[in-house]
């Protein structure tokens, strides 16, 4: 087996890529405005009902019209999965992960089918969206390879005239509510690392981008899943989501989401409901308020640039996104007046053409929430830069700076999840590691300095699950940077991570005598 390496970046500057790219846009133009069925037990179920998948761009332009899911459906495809977790949980690991890799395969075949999707279904500019598929195509080929590597259990001890074996079973069926800012690589992810562990999956995609959710179901059947194995039910949170979160089949959730809502998941899945015989097994990844703190001693340069990269990548709709900086007082105004030229620089519009930095955001609530937060930060800081945006046509917000913050501002505690960043200065390097730490979240940070006294102590001192040094705070890679959070960021599960597969597992020990 080829060692795992993670899935390079496509070099769009290079006329074929971008031919490539522009092939994939017209094959994903060809099968816009498509109805698609729900799939349960491997069944196509059409309701009158639909979610309708639209262009964050331009709301006029329908991505697809998807069949939405009810209680009685929810059942439909609990007892679908209940009855496949029979079977799957006895094909073998290899088999299994043999699934994951074909399916990594034809993905990679249709990379750019998938990108020019996730243009036009999330609004991803063509390097965003280039990353999502080769993270998505990375999950697969990591977990594959990580469930072969546990597919024997763990080493444990035996004494004479003993045999002890330590072994990982699967867990059950396991509801996957993922997100769309990660439509395609979260999606994928947590839907592959719970069946390619054995487990069957209820997978309700997020409303706004279900139809790549579609559209890898179909790659997974291809690949040779069974039926029933992974089932496609996109529906209402609050009536299929709540309905599956306290089934008591349900034997874990993997989400991805807001705090608001991951927390309303821990409540509801910590009750036992009638009939239920265990606790479930709670896999969150939540929100985060990252902080790039910037020291005297850096390169201001890198700074800048680290900044904007981090606070408007994909329009700051990331959960790493960096949408504070503390920046230590003697370095301030230099990186200020330079975050400011960079951000004037940014270009913004429809994805589709290359040279838009920076798309929309998700859709109307976002737009809303995210001018709301804008209006709060003209009263808590200086707005330098942005502070408007157009939804006339799709949801633009422009790339948004206030300066002159204090720690405890709205806009400095409370995730916004897009293009707004909050500038504030910091006495000395430890006073900023302070304020880094002063928010309920724990996803990412970033460190820039030259000082390695002050790198160690953030090594310690800076209290998030993923903190980077001399680099933004966005773009963790499968196998290389494992991804998850503290405290109100979720449950530290660290996707991509080499322990993140026995958590859809249990371990059980056989001790024989002989
Ligand atoms: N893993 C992504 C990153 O490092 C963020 C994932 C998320 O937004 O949930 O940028």
């Amino acid at each position: 087996m080829i060692p795992y390496k993670h899935e390079p970046f496509t070099d769009f500057s290079i006329d074929k890529n971008r031919n490539d790219y522009l092939e994939g846009l017209k094959t994903v133009e060809a099968y816009l405005g498509q109805d698609y069925p729900l799939i349960i037990g491997g069944e196509r179920v059409t309701t009158e009902d639909k979610i309708v998948s639209f262009n964050p761009s331009n709301k006029e332009e329908t991505i697809g019209r998807v069949s939405k899911s009810n209680k009685d459906l929810a059942e439909k495809a609990m007892q679908s999965a209940d009855e496949a977790f029979k079977t799957w949980k006895k094909v073998k690991p290899e088999v299994r992960a043999d699934v994951l890799f074909k399916a990594a395969a034809i993905i990679r075949r249709r990379k750019h089918e998938f990108s020019a999707l996730l243009t036009k279904e999330a609004g991803k500019p063509w390097n965003e969206a280039d990353a999502d598929t080769a993270e998505a195509i990375d999950f697969l080929e990591y977990y594959g390879r990580q469930m072969l590597r546990l597919k024997d259990g763990m080493h444990v001890e035996s004494r004479p005239g003993e045999d002890n074996r330590y072994s990982y079973i699967p867990l059950g069926v396991g509801v996957v509510i993922s997100p769309w800012n990660f439509a395609f690589a979260i999606m994928a992810g947590t839907t592959a690392a719970a069946m390619v562990a054995g487990n069957t999956v209820l997978l309700k995609p997020a409303s706004t981008t279900p139809i790549v959710a579609y559209k890898f179901i179909e790659v997974l059947e291809e690949a040779g899943m069974p039926k029933g194995v992974v089932n496609y039910i996109p529906g209402p949170g609050a009536e299929v989501g709540d309905y599956l979160v306290d089934h008591p089949n349900t034997r874990f959730i993997s989400f991805t989401g807001s705090k608001e809502v991951g927390l309303r998941i821990a409540e509801r899945s910590s009750k036992v409901n009638e009939g239920q015989i265990w606790m479930k097994r709670l896999i969150a990844e939540m929100g985060g308020k990252n902080t790039m703190v910037i020291d005297k001693d850096g390169d201001l340069e890198l700074a800048a640039q680290s900044i904007v990269k981090s606070a408007f990548g994909f329009s700051g709709q990331k959960c790493s996104a960096g949408s504070r900086a503390v920046i230590v007082e003697d370095a301030y105004d230099q990186v200020l007046e330079r975050v400011i030229e960079l951000t004037n620089e940014l270009t913004i519009g429809d994805p589709v053409d290359q040279n838009n930095y920076m798309g929309p955001v998700i859709d109307g609530n976002s737009y809303k929430k995210i001018m709301d937060y804008i209006e709060i930060g003209k009263g808590e800081g200086r707005l330098v830069a942005g502070g408007d945006g157009d939804d006339s046509k799709g949801f633009f917000v422009n790339p948004t700076v206030f300066a002159d913050l204090d720690p405890k501002a709205r806009i400095m505690q409370e995730e916004i999840f897009g293009p707004v960043v909050g500038l504030m200065k910091a006495k000395d390097f430890k006073e900023a590691i302070d304020i880094a730490n002063n928010t309920e979240y724990g996803l990412t940070g970033a460190v820039i300095t030259n000082n390695r006294e002050h790198l160690e102590y953030a090594r310690e001192e800076f209290h998030v699950g993923n903190l980077y040094f001399n680099r933004g705070c966005t773009g963790a890679i499968v196998g290389y940077q494992s991804f998850g959070g503290f405290n109100m960021s979720g449950t530290d599960s660290k996707a991509g991570g080499p322990d993140y597969i026995p958590l859809h597992m249990q371990a059980k020990i056989t001790s024989e005598m002989f």
